[in-house]
């Protein structure tokens, strides 16, 4: 690292603690943040350096990059991702990468303060929403007319691209490019994986598209932060979530809860949805109150250690969801 690097590394520690400072707690468990991939640096010498924010592009860039490629995943598994900030260790792994991967401004904010010293670090640094056509909330916020308090504009940005299979193909080849861009001498291996892993994503979405065409409602009930307005969207379907904006940080109202509760009570949907690696609270609220089935729609923000550990995907993660919504939503 460059005396400008470290320069610049300590003036963003003091700004990261002063961030740190007013956001008050964190929710990560101190043993999972140590077992973090600090040791990686050793073997990194001959490889490429990648380092991924989110689950996805952390997945989609360890198949593409196979043994050429050390991905270091950034979130803490089992910690919520909308709450993460990155730690001094995380800064010096970032300094030290090849290419950053991250989701975006509006998902990981913290990234408008730091791309333009890595890229002066000469680190490639990838928006991997710069091909993604992003929607607000105004797109898919049909059920909730006559209210415009959408806050901030980065608040009416939904982040949450990576949910439709369609966008993730857009980001495989985002991240097939960064790789052959920084190793020409392995682009047959990069595209050749990239291709493939998007034939997977094409017969996912093609699975998804027959199966959600043969379902009785259309309407996805959550419980949780919605995070599935572009694979709604995609797939013709309606959502109802009792959060405003798309973070899990912001309070659900009491007028979306008994919208929900309501629902479910009109149309007789037996099923309620809550999210990854949050306490269902107030999905349980909801199930309590009209006896709907709690079923999972994972995300993909983060996952668990346990789930890291075993080698699961983006897109196993995708067909589980597949099962749930079939079983919700009354596949015939
Ligand atoms: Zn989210």
């Amino acid at each position: 690292m460059k005396i400008k690097g470290m320069i610049f590394l300590i003036m963003l520690m003091i700004f990261l603690f002063a961030v740190a400072g007013c956001s008050g707690e964190t929710e990560m468990p101190a043993n999972e943040t140590e077992e973090k991939e600090v040791s990686s640096e050793e073997e990194t010498v001959d490889k490429i350096s990648v380092v991924a924010t989110l689950f996805p592009q952390y997945d989609f860039a360890r198949r593409i990059g196979g043994d050429n490629v050390e991905v270091i995943y950034l979130l803490p598994p089992g910690t919520e991702a909308h709450s993460y900030e990155p730690t001094p260790q995380d800064m010096v792994s970032l300094l030290n990468a090849d290419v950053f991967l991250y989701t975006g401004e509006f998902m990981e904010p913290w990234s408008r303060n730091i791309v333009e010293n890595l890229k002066e670090e000469g680190v490639l640094v990838v928006d991997l929403s710069q091909d993604i056509p992003l929607l607000t909330s105004e797109d898919h916020d049909h059920e909730h007319e006559g209210d415009d308090e959408h806050g901030e504009d980065e608040e009416a940005i939904d982040p949450h691209y990576w949910t439709d299979p369609n966008m993730a193909i857009i980001m495989v080849k985002s991240i097939g490019d960064a790789l052959s861009q920084v190793d020409p001498g392995n682009i047959e291996q990069y595209k050749g994986e990239e291709a493939a892993l998007i034939e997977d994503l094409i017969l996912l979405d093609n699975d998804i598209r027959e199966a959600l065409s043969r379902t009785k409602s259309k309407t996805i009930l959550s419980g949780g932060h919605f995070a599935f307005g572009y694979f709604a969207r995609q797939y013709g379907l309606e959502h109802m979530s009792p959060y405003e904006g798309f973070s899990p940080n912001a309070e659900p109202t009491p007028q979306r809860i008994t919208a929900l509760i309501q629902t479910i009570e009109d149309t007789g949907a037996n099923a309620i949805y809550h999210e990854e690696l949050i306490d269902p609270k107030v999905a349980q609220v909801i199930v309590d109150e009209t006896g709907a089935e709690l079923l999972l729609l994972h995300g993909s923000h983060n996952i668990s250690k346990e789930e890291l550990d075993s080698g699961r995907t983006y897109i196993e993660i995708m067909y589980d969801n597949l099962e749930n919504l079939k079983e919700g939503l009354g596949y015939e």
